[in-house]
């Protein structure tokens, strides 16, 4: 057995990133920029109002109460061609431009119009600057508003779409096949015959693709059959940027993924016994320089499998920098127990905020490989390691769930 950071070192040794491209904005949520984001422009690009107002000279207002000429309305969107000479004021709205001559804005709250709506009275003196909003005080023309690096999350998107950019520079997204096999497996609703089961991991492996920032690449169920699984593979191969399999990985006898793999990648497939549990077997090995990650067939294995190895993978390809996720420290609200093996365990657990501010753990059921609800039930696993366990009110690392 090899240790969890043996393995995961040589399936990130095998990653690197993609190559950089442009995307359209809105196809760039969680891809990382390849160049730094210069903007050509200033946001705001003009001096704008943050309330519904008056704009008026700050002088005029020292000895408010005083009257103010109201001399027209500015709508946000209209241009600011209604200057303001002293004695006087102009209605204006949130997001409108501030017109020529006025240098502050005074809330709607702190006037009172007069009756032939031709007079405003400033109730409270305002001071140069009241409520303006400088242009370009978010970005000036000719800043970097992101260095290269950046993962692009919602924010950011809008950040591009003010500045102007209707293209982002990337690295690509990665396309991910993801493959059942198993002469076991049904795909459908149809009456299961003796000995079949359904295939459940290359729903929750597509699923874990795309929560991964990928594009998921639907590659069906094969059988337990050489010559079917090795063309498979070798299409997939041809058409993805990593492949994702699961099953057929451990010591059984009829698991012909290894013997395709190890005549596809010509002996450069690693067959590793990662001291964890669950998903001890895994596979990896970059085929004709594409990841395939060998994943184990029990359904809660394949998935700590993906977040240990898998994701962090794709992390690489996707070139950020946030590769492994951290774990935080939580309590364990009751008995998280183990027995003493030499292996690292991931404990399926609910972890949720406790009125101390911390996060409390506990089982989310059952531990067997083969349950996945408890998986499903669970939104972290507790790391627990080798030894006895933790005793209730016991500190535990944990790894949240994305
Ligand atoms: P294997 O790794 O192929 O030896 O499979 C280990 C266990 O996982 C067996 O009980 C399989 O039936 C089960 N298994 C394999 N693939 C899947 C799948 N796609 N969905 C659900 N269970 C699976
Ligand atoms: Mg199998």
């Amino acid at each position: 057995m090899i240790s969890l950071d043996e393995a995961r070192g040589t399936v990130l040794a095998g990653c690197a990133r993609l190559p950089a491209t442009r995307v359209p904005i809105d196809d760039a949520l969680g891809l990382v920029t390849s160049e730094a984001i210069v903007s050509p422009e200033p946001v705001p690009p003009f001096a704008n109002t943050a309330m519904d107002g008056f704009a008026v000279r700050a002088e005029d207002t020292s000895g408010a109460p005083v009257p103010l000429t109201v001399v027209g309305t500015i709508a946000a969107g209209a241009a600011p061609d209604i200057p303001v000479g002293p004695g006087e004021a102009v209605r204006i709205m949130t997001g409108a431009p501030i017109p020529p001559g006025a240098d502050a804005v005074v809330m709607v709250e702190r006037t009172q119009m007069a009756e032939d709506g031709g007079t405003v009275m400033v109730l409270a003196a305002a001071s140069k600057g009241d409520h303006v909003r400088a242009a370009g005080e978010d970005v000036a023309a000719g800043d970097e508003v992101f260095p290269p690096g950046t993962d692009l999350e919602a924010g950011h998107l809008g950040v591009l779409a003010s500045i102007g950019l209707v293209e982002v520079p990337v690295y690509r997204r990665p396309c991910v096949g993801v493959l059942s096999t198993g002469d076991e497996l049904v795909d459908d609703d149809r009456p299961l015959r003796p000995g079949q089961i359904r295939d459940a991991n290359r729903h929750t492996l597509l699923a874990l693709v795309r929560s991964a920032g990928c594009t998921p690449v639907d590659l069906g169920v094969v059988p337990d059959d050489l010559g079917v699984i090795t063309r498979t593979l070798e299409q997939a191969l041809s058409e993805c940027d990593a492949l994702i399999t699961s099953g057929g990985v451990s010591v059984g006898d009829f698991d012909y993924v290894k013997v395709a793999l190890d005549q596809l990648s010509g002996g450069g497939m690693r067959w590793m016994q990662v001291a964890i549990k669950p998903a001890k077997p895994l596979a990896f090995g970059a085929v004709g320089g594409v990841p395939v990650f060998g994943l184990p067939g029990n359904p809660v294995s394949s998935m700590v499998s993906f977040e240990l190895f898998a994701r962090p993978g794709l992390r690489t390809l996707l070139g950020t920098s946030r590769v492994i996720t951290p774990t935080v420290r939580a309590i364990a609200r009751e008995h998280l127990h183990r027995h003493s093996d030499g292996k690292t365990h991931f404990v399926r657990v609910r972890a949720d905020w406790g009125d101390d501010g911390r996060l409390h753990v506990r089982s989310s059921g059952g531990q067997a490989s083969n349950l996945l609800r408890s998986m499903a039930l669970a939104n972290a696993l507790a790391v627990l390691p080798d030894g006895d366990g933790v005793g209730a009110g016991g500190d535990v690392e944990v790894l949240l769930l994305p």
